[in-house]
Order: C-alpha cells, then sequence, then structure tokens
C-alpha cells in the first residue's frame, strides 16, 4: 500500500525531482493523463515548508491555478492562462504540496468517459484501450499510475467517484459546501463539488481536512460542525450498513463483486440491512434536467470576446459570438446547452425544471428517512466496469443512464467515497458508501476496515517508486 512518507520531501529536492520528472515522461505518453505538466512551475507557488512539503499532486483542469492553463477540455478556452488559483489548491499550497500539472477531462465536466476532451485522450492504466471514466479522467488516471499520490477533480455527478472506480483508486465527493468551489469552473453550481482522487483511505481523509472549510470567496461554502470532524479516533462508529438492493442492472462481473463487498463487511462485524431507495429511477432524469439547466446559464459567459478561442473572421458581433460558441464547443456541450435552455424556456418551466426540483426535494427527504434507519449506503458506482474507447464503449445517452448511482449524493448534497473493490476480470470494480452530511469520517472508518481485507490493487503500468 502506497504511504505518504514517500512523497513528502520529492519535489524539495533537485535530483528527486529529475527523477520523477523523468518517471513521469516514461508513462505519460501511454496514458494521456495531463493536459499540462511543470513541476518547476509549481514549484514556484508553494511553501517550502508545511506538512506537505514537495508532495506533488495534480490538478483538473476545471480548477484554477496561477500560471498554469484553464481549458476545461474545451476548444473556447484554448490557450486560457489563469490569473488565479482556487481556493482549495491554495489551501495544499500552503501546507506545501505542488501543483505538477493540470489533467484531462471531458469537455465542462460533461461525460463519463474523458472522451469529450477536445485536446487527448485518456487511457486506462488497467488496460490501455479502456477509458479511464470521467470527467476528471486525468486525475484518477494519474493517481493509478503512481505519478501523484492524490489529484482534485469535481464532481458534479459522479465525476470523482465514477473514474476512481474504474481506475482502482478511492474518490471522495464531499458534502456540498465543504469545501469551497471559489475557483472551480462552475458547470452546475448547485451540485458542483472539489473532490479528490487518491491511492489510500488514508491519504484521501489527510487531503479532505486540508482542503475543507468555509471560505469568504464563496458564499456556499460551510463550516462543518467539529464534532463530526472526527476523522482521527472518531467517536461514531458505523454499525448498520444499507445496502441497496434491487433490479439494479449492474454487469456481471460488477454483480459478483458486490455480492462479496457485502460479505467482506458482514465479515467484518457490520450489520447488513437491505435498503430499497424509493426514488432510485428519477436520479439520472432529474440530475441531467437541473444540470442542464444550469450549465445552460454558466456557459453563456463564453462569448470569444473577453477570453479563449476567438474564430479568425466574423462580420459583426453578433456573428463573432455565433461562431466562437459553434466552432469553440464541442457536441456534448451543445447538446446539453440545448436541453438546458428547453427546459428553461418560458411556460416550459414547470413541467421540467420545478418539477425537478421538486423531486430533488422528495430525494433529500428520501436519504433522511433511510439515515434513521443505518449509519451508512452502500451502492454500485456505475453499472459497468472501465468500458472500451469509441464504439465498442457506452454511447453518450447510455453513460448518461448509467450515471443513476452516483447523481443522487450531488441531489442530496451528501458526501460519497468511492473505493476500490478488487478486481474482476483483471479491471478494477469500485463500490461507493455514502452518509449523511457533514458525516466524511464515516466513510474513511468503513473504508479503511475494508481495505484491511481487499486492499487496494495496483495497476500493471504503476513502477512508480513512491507508491
Ligand atoms: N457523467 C455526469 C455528467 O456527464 C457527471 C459529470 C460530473 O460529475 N461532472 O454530467
Amino acid at each position: 500500500m502506497s504511504s505518504m512518507t514517500r512523497w513528502i520531501g520529492l519535489l524539495s529536492d533537485p535530483k528527486n525531482l529529475e527523477t520523477y520528472q523523468r518517471y513521469v515522461e516514461t508513462i505519460e505518453p501511454k496514458i494521456g493523463a495531463f493536459l499540462e505538466f511543470d513541476p518547476r512551475r509549481g514549484l514556484t507557488e508553494s511553501s517550502a515548508e508545511g506538512p506537505l512539503k514537495g508532495v506533488p499532486f495534480a490538478v483538473k483542469d476545471i480548477l484554477a491555478v496561477k500560471g498554469f492553463r484553464l481549458t476545461c477540455g474545451s476548444r473556447i478556452l484554448e490557450g486560457f492562462v489563469s490569473p488565479y488559483t482556487a481556493t482549495a489548491v491554495e489551501k495544499l499550497q500552503q501546507a506545501g504540496a505542488v501543483v505538477v500539472g493540470k489533467t484531462n477531462m471531458d469537455e465542462f465536466g460533461m461525460g463519463s468517459s474523458s472522451d469529450t476532451s477536445f485536446y487527448k485522450r485518456t487511457n486506462n492504466p488497467w488496460d490501455l484501450d479502456r477509458v479511464a471514466g470521467g470527467s476528471s479522467g486525468g486525475s484518477a488516471a494519474a493517481v493509478a499510475c503512481g505519478l501523484v499520490p492524490f489529484a482534485l477533480g469535481s464532481d458534479t455527478g459522479g465525476s470523482v467517484r465514477q473514474p476512481a472506480a474504474f481506475c482502482g483508486i478511492y474518490g471522495l465527493k464531499p458534502t456540498y459546501g465543504v469545501v469551497s468551489r471559489y475557483g472551480l469552473v462552475a458547470y452546475a453550481s448547485s451540485l458542483d463539488v472539489v473532490g479528490i482522487c487518491a491511492s489510500t483511505v488514508e491519504i484521501t481523509a489527510e487531503m479532505f481536512t486540508h482542503i475543507r472549510g468555509k471560505d469568504d470567496r464563496d458564499q456556499t461554502s460551510v463550516e462543518p460542525p467539529v464534532k463530526a470532524w472526527g476523522n482521527e479516533g472518531a467517536e461514531r462508529q458505523v454499525r448498520r450498513i444499507g445496502v441497496v438492493t434491487g433490479n439494479l442492472g449492474l454487469e456481471a462481473g460488477v454483480e459478483r463483486a458486490y455480492k462479496t463487498t457485502q460479505e467482506v463487511l458482514r465479515s467484518l462485524g457490520y450489520e447488513i440491512e437491505p435498503v430499497e431507495l424509493s426514488m432510485l429511477e428519477y436520479y439520472a432524469p432529474v440530475y441531467y434536467t437541473i444540470a442542464m439547466a444550469e450549465a445552460s446559464a454558466n456557459l453563456a459567459r463564453y462569448t470569444g470576446i473577453r477570453y479563449g478561442y476567438r474564430p479568425e473572421y466574423a462580420e459583426n458581433p453578433e456573428e463573432l459570438v455565433r461562431k466562437a460558441r459553434s466552432e469553440g464547443f464541442g457536441d456534448e456541450v451543445k447538446l446539453r446547452i440545448l436541453l438546458g435552455t428547453y427546459v428553461l424556456r418560458s411556460g416550459f418551466q414547470d413541467q421540467y425544471y420545478q418539477r425537478a426540483q421538486r423531486i430533488r426535494t422528495a430525494i433529500r427527504k428520501d436519504f433522511d428517512r433511510v439515515f434513521h434507519e443505518v449509519d451508512v449506503i452502500l451502492s454500485p458506482v456505475f453499472p459497468t466496469q472501465a468500458f472500451r474507447h469509441g464504439a465498442e464503449g457506452l454511447d453518450p445517452f447510455q453513460q448518461k443512464v448509467a450515471d443513476r448511482f452516483t447523481t443522487a449524493a450531488n441531489l442530496a448534497g451528501i458526501p460519497a467515497l468511492s473505493f476500490p473493490a478488487g478486481l474482476e476480470g483483471g479491471l478494477p470494480v469500485g463500490f461507493q458508501l455514502m452518509a449523511p452530511v457533514f458525516a466524511e469520517d464515516l466513510l474513511f472508518q468503513v473504508a479503511r476496515r475494508f481495505a484491511g481485507v481487499v486492499p487496494p490493487p495496483k495497476a500493471p503500468t504503476n513502477t512508480s517508486p513512491w507508491s
């Protein structure tokens, strides 16, 4: 199991920095995790001291890091360099950690494969013909290859947890608002959270303590109650785990691993209770209605005028905007903007958007009910393991339907952790634990004990001396 100690001080020593760069340069061409890689630049912005001194980490290209590009995987932001740094990143830099680069992603976070990136594709470290997942695919792949011990991502509907499951690592989606969104480019603001991809539970929990907390620059950020922070020696003990049951439509390998995971948890002394999430069939439709509506508003700012991609020629300002947007956005983004404006158009709001909001409230209430019966919930992350690139994989619609397990936590605002649960057919499988708001500690508690029996797997491409 990888430990943080080997990474500490790594980049502070020029000789180690060179060894590190050489390692990344041998692995990266096969994987395509990074859109930009420049640890030396990262060093200039980090504190020379602190508990994370010289520890490399990667940042999804949807989070601002001063001096690095910020493209969100989109052509419309081609060449844009960020003039400021996101709060979550800054907190890690203040603790001494070093940004080594920006990772590949689905355009604006829209997708589950990282293949909607305008720039490149990211390959799964376990099988290069398969996707790393998305939208934080580059971050998850970088961790799985041992290029970094952890990476930041964003999770609007599963984008940290699903790639984590595909790559055999941990993926945390914190409680909504607990991590500042300042510097996170908005996709769907009521669902977006900054998340963590990491190689161990310990690293996930440790980085969470570094990035959380209220921030004056994000009015929606909150200070979690101290009581809930029992990371170190938590007082609350998980006893009952609710397991989502019913006809879940899982691939055979995922189904098998789901059963085994429940048995392992039972053998650890947990009471396993089947729970039914009565709103399950609504998660994906409600998520996509709300996410697209918010995205259509958030993405209105890309006009080609103030920054990013600008067309060669236009007769007038109106044509400039039209050209910038039609040439700058990819198909998936355009589809979502169109559908988003459709559900928001006057006279129809009640039929789609308002209705989705009402169902969202019912989803929250349903979780409140379940958390009266159990301490945490176990559920699948995705019905399949990492799928193939291109036509042999899942089409965009199938990918959306498959978001039915992850989107729940975003709609309810609750924390969720995707953890590796062994291999099936040579590929990793991951499941997720969900907890009530602010109860991240319960997720770490269970995942830590599970890892004692089923340690996280090591990808064949991971020959890192540090992990
Ligand atoms: N796959 C989901 C989507 O395409 C999740 C994306 C995300 O969490 N950013 O919207």
